[in-house]
């Protein structure tokens, strides 16, 4: 699944492509949105601003609309040159939005929604610039109190609740317990103020470091840009724990655990020495 970090170069990519162009054709596959295109055309309009909120990408027209499209597991947007072969096969494109100079295609996009300012404002779902972490007007302290009042969850599972911090997901949940040097099953409870601090701290530095512009499309945790150039193949490569059970800490040595956490059943990745249970409880991996 796409992480924040993803999304927002997505975002970003698309938003310079195609900001402040005319649209000359949107071909939508949805019912809801050819509807939508059939009693307010979006050719003739033009893309005002392209932005991520957490997992989410949202495109907004000159006529008001603003498109809102969730990746979940499979979904991306591409951007391409007229004429340009497809990554994707044409079976999978939902969603193909043209200007004259380039075409942004949806492949498999699974969440599509078109909003209004005001229906996005009101809509739970998706977060507000405060609660992303990669977004200027991210308010870190509102952040640690929505953390700290999930008391009895497990860190790392609340980590992953998009309504306490937008961005987080899998592989930066596990990466940011570590940097911390939090117990990913530790519960909120038993967190000092500063702890609390620290977690939200790491997951903006964490994530935005990786929204640089020289970040290339792998994610880095772990032994800074250089690495990037030398294309590991192993998705543990440049990360400090996830995907290296048994792999000695590259802080202390010890084994790396793993184990399947949390109502969702998401994969953990933690050191059982750098990161111990403030109760001394140990947890199997
Ligand atoms: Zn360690």
């Amino acid at each position: 699944m796409p992480e924040g970090d993803t999304i927002f170069r997505t975002a970003r990519a698309l938003g310079r492509a195609l900001t402040g162009k005319p649209i000359t054709g949107f071909l939508p596959t949805y019912p809801k949105l050819v509807r939508y295109n059939e009693d307010a055309p979006l050719a003739g309009q033009w893309v005002v601003s392209i932005e991520s909120r957490g997992k989410w990408l949202l495109i907004e027209f000159s006529g008001g609309g603003i498109l809102a499209t969730h990746m979940l597991m499979n979904g991306s947007w591409h951007i391409y040159r007229p004429g340009q072969h497809w990554q994707q096969p044409r079976a999978n494109m939902r969603i193909v939005l043209e200007t004259a100079d380039y075409l942004a295609v949806g492949f498999r996009v699974p969440v599509v929604e078109m909003h209004t300012s005001e229906s996005l404002r009101r809509d739970r779902r998706i977060p507000g610039l405060e609660i992303d972490v990669l977004s200027g007007r991210f308010d870190a302290p509102a952040a640690m109190e929505r953390l700290l009042a999930r008391a009895d969850e497990a860190v790392a599972d609340v980590l992953l609740h998009q309504d306490v911090l937008a961005g987080v997901g899998n592989v930066f949940k596990s990466e940011v317990c570590f940097a911390t040097g939090v117990h990913p099953y530790c519960k909120v409870a038993w967190l000092g103020k500063d702890e609390a601090r620290a977690l939200i701290a790491a997951a903006q530095k964490l994530i935005g470091s990786n929204v640089l512009e020289d970040s290339g499309g792998m994610m880095v945790t772990y032994g800074g840009r250089a690495r990037r150039t030398t294309h590991e193949s192993h998705p543990g490569a440049s990360l400090w724990v996830y995907g290296r059970a048994g792999e000695p800490c590259r802080r202390c040595g010890e084994r790396i655990r793993r184990r399947i956490q949390g109502p969702e059943a998401r994969v953990t990745f933690w050191c059982p020495s750098c990161q111990r249970m403030p109760d001394g409880t140990d947890i199997d991996g």
